[in-house]
């Protein structure tokens, strides 16, 4: 029987292996074995990097047989065998209860699977299992490089990499399956040809030959994924909007005439952009990132008066009631009687200023409501509720997406899906993002970035305090707090959770937790992260006793909320303690100290975030990370980094590192599968700005591919591929 990429593996496998491949890998077909590659490769007499091992890890070591040692067991019958095997330049144990492998012999080379258990400080396998190389075996063994295969229970890398083999003898090679790179591409690139590639990956006989055959299956992977974003693209720009033009003498003028600043060039210089692509009738779908406090909300509210005064509606969406109760609050006071058009005092050339969040009363929510339905509210703050059925607007022309990292694509798409032909859009983001992953997760937009800061910022100074080694840095903490606040200043103190009940998560809807961190957690029994409410208590009656100190969390009202921002802006609070509802866009230039405590549970971006709270006024700010963790494990050094660099694409970078691919990506994770195996964010920026413009340019000529029928395969094959995933992973 012929084998082709789409026959099921049950048919040229055993049921047995066909069964476990399916049930434990999701390997179905034999594009999925192909595409299923070695997690790295064993090298015959050379360092199989024993030393490299780790309690716990399940692996595939390649390794010599050395000695062979069984005795009859002292405390109970039977015996125990005592396998040492050696890769030249350590050994390692392996261990059997009563049993006895005949050929596992004194020189014998042999694969062993396994997981690492240390005795007597020594590593050892238990029961391995074990695959002894002879010279009949197979000439895979003649080889240099071993395939290592990620495995399962059932089926190990030696299974696998026999059934790979088992397809290249019945069909004399990897002929059979078809390249979907265009021959320009492979040539301009200097690509191997896929069957070539799939040799490469399986059978490797140089180092060399895997990295060429790395470089060119990470092209398939790169090159689909920036055909499938462009292919977003291309479908809303094709969409028709509607032009919003500058109009003089409008809105726009009036908060240009307000503003008690003058922007910045690059505020200027994004604004200018803006109004162009505002203008026109193809739907803006731009990007905006920008350092913490570098005034991306201005520019917001530019490109909304622009829409106001072209007649239609402008939505800005927010991811906390805290939030959009601020950016409401702010723009009103900015745009004073024009913000009230319709009442008493209002500005008839101005709007009126709406906000809608879930938890709202009804009365007022239905009056929102009407406002927005009839048009006569140009401006429209809120939080996802803005995404609920039954909000319907007059003409909505402009979103804008605040704080982007909360939402993903999907909502977004609600959004847009708002009006009768598509709005503008403009997502706004302050984690700054490093360039592939803009081309990736983002890739379906634009990107304009505010790199400046407005001046006379004081700037924030961040340290670790380490509060289990340095206690008395804690003290000193407070101290401090109790400084500003003499001085007249106030303070955050941020903690992880609300109360000791429930393990309850501020925002549900964050996927940027800290990562574990293995070493740390077996060192320490960690205890629950640290409350909000506890903390308060804690220093209400001790270190802060006598200052006035208020909690903030998600579970209050939201009048409570408000009434609480309110107080702490007006300066009748010192001490706000809080969870992470103020880790965004929440603005009080006189806050000058943070206090962020069990630090280590927050993930990189989100201390960045944090500590931007206190970097809003003239005077410098001060963040202190405490955490118990070591300062010489890997969490300490961690937290270490974000204290010592403010630069927010490093910070960036350091959290991609820390959060490793998959969680970016959303690859592997739970078994499930993107179509993203090879291709690493941190270190293929290079291919992906390849592959990203060659797909629009593959585009521009053939755009439903229908000239490119492998290509359109495989992006249809990642789009089912878990719909996906990655994208919503934002
Ligand atoms: P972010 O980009 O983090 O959302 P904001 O838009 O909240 O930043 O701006 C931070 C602060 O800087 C606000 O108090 C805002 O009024 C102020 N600001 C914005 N632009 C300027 C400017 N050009 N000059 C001085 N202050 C500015
Ligand atoms: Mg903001």
């Amino acid at each position: 029987m012929p084998v082709e990429t789409t026959t099921r593996l049950d048919r040229v496998l055993g049921a047995k292996t066909a069964k476990a491949m399916a049930e434990q890998l999701s390997l179905h077909t034999v594009r999925d074995l192909l595409r299923h590659y070695p997690r790295r490769y064993a090298r015959r007499g050379e360092v199989t990097k024993l030393e490299d091992l780790q309690v716990g890890d399940r692996v595939t070591v390649l390794a010599q047989v050395r000695s062979v040692d069984s005795r009859k067991m002292r405390n109970r019958p039977g015996t125990l065998t005592e396998v040492t095997v050696g890769d030249g330049a350590s050994t390692m144990k392996l261990v059997f209860f009563n049993h006895r492998h005949a050929r596992l012999v004194p020189g014998a080379w042999g694969l062993f699977a396994g997981t690492v258990s240390e005795y007597r400080r020594r590593l050892q396998f238990t029961h391995p299992d074990c695959h002894l190389l002879t010279g009949d075996d197979d000439e895979d063994w003649a080889r240099a490089l071993i395939p290592l295969y990620p495995a399962s229970k059932d089926v190990s890398s030696w299974v696998i990499q026999r059934s790979v083999r088992l397809l290249l003898d019945a069909s004399g090679g990897f002929g059979f399956v078809d390249d979907p790179l265009p021959e320009e591409i492979r040539a301009r690139h200097g690509l191997l040809s896929l069957p070539a590639a799939l040799l490469d990956i399986h059978r490797p006989t140089s180092p060399a030959d895997v990295e060429r055959a790395e470089h060119r299956l990470k092209w398939d992977e790169a090159l689909t994924l920036q055909l499938t974003l462009a292919a977003r693209r291309r479908a809303a720009a094709l969409e028709p909007g509607v032009a919003r033009p500058r109009r003089p003498g409008g809105l726009l003028d009036a908060v240009d005439a307000a503003l008690p600043f003058a922007l910045t060039e690059g505020q200027r210089a994004v604004g200018e952009e803006l109004a162009a692509e505002l203008a026109r009738e193809q739907p803006m779908h731009r990007l905006l990132q920008g350092e913490v406090g570098s005034g991306k909300t201005v520019v917001a509210l530019r490109a909304m008066a622009q829409v106001v005064d072209a007649g239609g509606q402008a939505a800005l969406l927010a991811p906390t009631e805290v939030l959009a109760a601020q950016h409401a609050r702010s723009i009103a006071a900015m745009l004073g009687p024009l913000g009230r058009a319709g009442e008493l005092d209002g500005d008839p050339v101005g709007t009126k200023v709406v906000l809608l969040t879930g938890s709202q009363k009804a009365v007022a929510r239905r009056e929102g409501r009407a406002a927005v339905a009839d048009g006569s509210a140009g401006l429209v703050v809120g939080t996802h509720a803005l995404l609920q059925e039954g909000v319907d607007f007059a003409d909505l022309g402009l979103v804008v997406v605040d704080e982007q990292h909360r939402f993903g694509v999907e909502q977004r798409d609600a959004l847009r899906a708002k009006g009768d032909r598509p709005p503008h859009v403009l997502v706004m983001t302050a984690t700054p993002i490093p360039r592939t992953v803009a081309m990736t997760v983002y890739g379906d937009l634009e990107t304009s970035t505010l790199r400046q800061l407005p001046g006379g910022r004081g700037g924030v100074a961040s340290s670790v305090v380490p509060a289990r080694e340095k206690p008395s840095w804690l003290e000193r903490a407070w101290a401090r707090v109790r400084e500003e606040v003499a001085a007249g200043r106030q303070a955050y103190v941020v903690c992880p959770r609300i109360g000791e009940d429930a393990g309850t998560e501020e925002e549900p809807d964050d996927a940027d937790g800290a990562p574990d961190d293995a070493l740390f957690d077996l060192a320490t029994e960690r205890r629950p992260p640290l409350a909000v409410l506890g903390v308060a208590e804690g220093l209400r009656e001790g270190p802060l006793a006598g200052l006035r100190l208020e909690v903030l969390h998600g579970r209050l009202t939201p009048e409570t909320k408000e009434a609480t921002m309110r107080a702490f802006a007006a300066g009748e609070v010192d001490v706000l303690v809080a969870t992470t509802v103020v880790e965004v866009g929440v603005d009080v230039p006189n806050a000058t100290v943070m206090v962020v405590m069990d630090a280590d549970r927050f993930g990189v971006s989100q201390l960045h975030q944090l500590r931007g709270r206190v970097a809003r006024g003239v005077h410098q700010g001060l963040c202190l990370l405490v955490s118990e963790a070591p300062t010489a494990s890997a969490t300490g050094q961690r937290l270490a980094a974000v204290a010592a660099t403010s630069d927010g694409f490093a910070l960036a970078r350091l959290d991609l590192e820390t959060r490793r691919e998959g969680d970016v990506l959303g690859a592997a994770q739970s078994g499930r599968r993107s179509g993203i195996r090879l291709l690493s964010l941190l270190e293929d920026e290079e291919l992906i700005a390849e592959a990203r413009a060659e797909a629009g340019a593959l585009l521009a000529t053939d755009r439903g591919l229908a000239d490119h029928p492998g290509l359109a395969m495989e992006v249809a094959a990642l789009a089912t591929d878990e719909r996906a995933e990655y994208l919503e992973k934002a």
